[in-house]
């Protein structure tokens, strides 16, 4: 039997800040979306659990933050450092020689293969040593039999925990937890299960599988057998940097589009000799427009086949923010491009 370990570094970008400022550890630590000159501005990003213990979260406004404690240490983000942080991290993880995906900026999952609980554990506990030692960073770990119970598993165990569920528990383990908690079932497929009589995955497990592929097709075969402790999903080899992005403050706040065609036709550019530096191609464009207020708005496209074309990147990117552009005033734009692969041995239709 194989395990998974499923990995998520606890309160990310505020780790990353503690670690390159050690000082301020053991005190609150906010990463607002706005630059420190102008923090009230913004939005709550990311805190540290001192800051959690007050009662501060993600997306509460910085001046709501503040209220709650004047003396909170602030960052405005900073997402290269913290994509250079994750490619450490993901390196490192990788290093260990299993299957390895790249599931998020933070979170990674591994195919252990049948090395069994203990080994699995031992392998866990050397991880997080040495993310600790070399990063400052902590982290929490999952482990189980499937991808999605270890990642169910690694939520339940934060912050810097280190939990197993092991296959004779795994069906307790499920048996009380909300529908909404596996992964890929929504808000809709959750009010829609809630409809039939099924809140629990317990419920679920017990549910005629015939009725839930009438409702749901394949993915009601799929609710089933996740819910009877059957994860078929693989850890996919994934190990690709996740996204090559650039992003500019303008010189002068606009709402023209004719001031961000020109700077997003410059960030493509740029963001395409990244990647031909690093032989990668795209398939995922994304735009992004920050107001001057502070909040920011953004555009994807998924394309069917990967390219390294920079007239479809501008072309494209040009066409996503054209919307984002109205009369309300933007201070910085972005492009980046995502969902990458190495040029050897993959299709591609340019
Ligand atoms: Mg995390």
């Amino acid at each position: 039997m194989t395990l998974v370990l499923f990995i998520d570094m606890d309160y990310f970008y505020a780790a990353c800040e503690e670690a390159r400022h050690p000082e301020v550890k053991g005190k609150p630590v906010v990463v607002g979306t706005a630059p420190p000159n102008d923090k009230l501005r913004g939005v709550v990003q990311t805190c540290n659990y001192e800051a959690r213990k007050l009662g501060i979260h993600s997306a509460m406004p910085t001046s709501q933050a503040f209220k709650l404690d004047k003396n909170l240490v602030y960052f405005g983000d900073d997402y290269k450092y913290y994509g250079e942080m994750s490619e450490k991290v993901m390196a490192l993880l990788k290093a260990y020689g299993h299957r390895t995906e790249v599931v998020s900026i933070d979170e990674a999952a591994l195919d252990l293969g049948e090395m069994g609980y203990d080994g699995a554990r031992g392998q866990a506990e050397a991880i997080k040593k040495e993310i600790m030692a070399k990063f400052g960073l902590p982290c929490t770990i999952g482990i189980s039999t499937g991808k999605i119970y270890a990642k169910m598993m690694c939520d339940e165990s934060k912050p810097n925990g280190l939990g197993i569920i092991e296959e004779k528990d795994l069906k307790a383990f499920l048996k009380g937890k909300d529908v909404i908690r596996i992964l890929g079932v929504g808000k809709k497929t959750a009010d829609r299960l809630n409809a039939m009589g099924i809140d629990t995955i317990g419920k679920l497990a017990k549910a005629d599988p015939n009725v839930l592929i009438d409702n749901f097709g394949i993915f009601g075969k799929e609710l089933y057998q996740l819910a009877n402790g059957i994860d078929t999903s693989r850890v996919e080899d994934k190990y690709t940097i996740l996204s090559i992005g650039r992003e500019r403050t303008l010189q002068k706040e606009t709402t023209d589009m004719k001031v961000v065609e020109s700077m997003i036709k410059e960030l493509a550019k740029e963001a395409i000799e990244e990647l031909n530096r690093q032989h990668l191609w795209f398939k995922g464009i994304s735009v992004k427009a920050k107001y001057t207020d502070f909040t920011d708005k953004i555009k994807n496209k998924q394309f069917n086949n990967y390219t390294d074309s920079l007239d479809l990147l501008t072309t494209e990117g040009v066409k996503l923010i054209r919307p984002l552009i109205t009369d309300r005033a933007v201070r910085k734009v972005g492009i980046r491009v995502s969902s990458l692969a190495k040029r050897e041995g993959q299709k591609k239709l340019s």
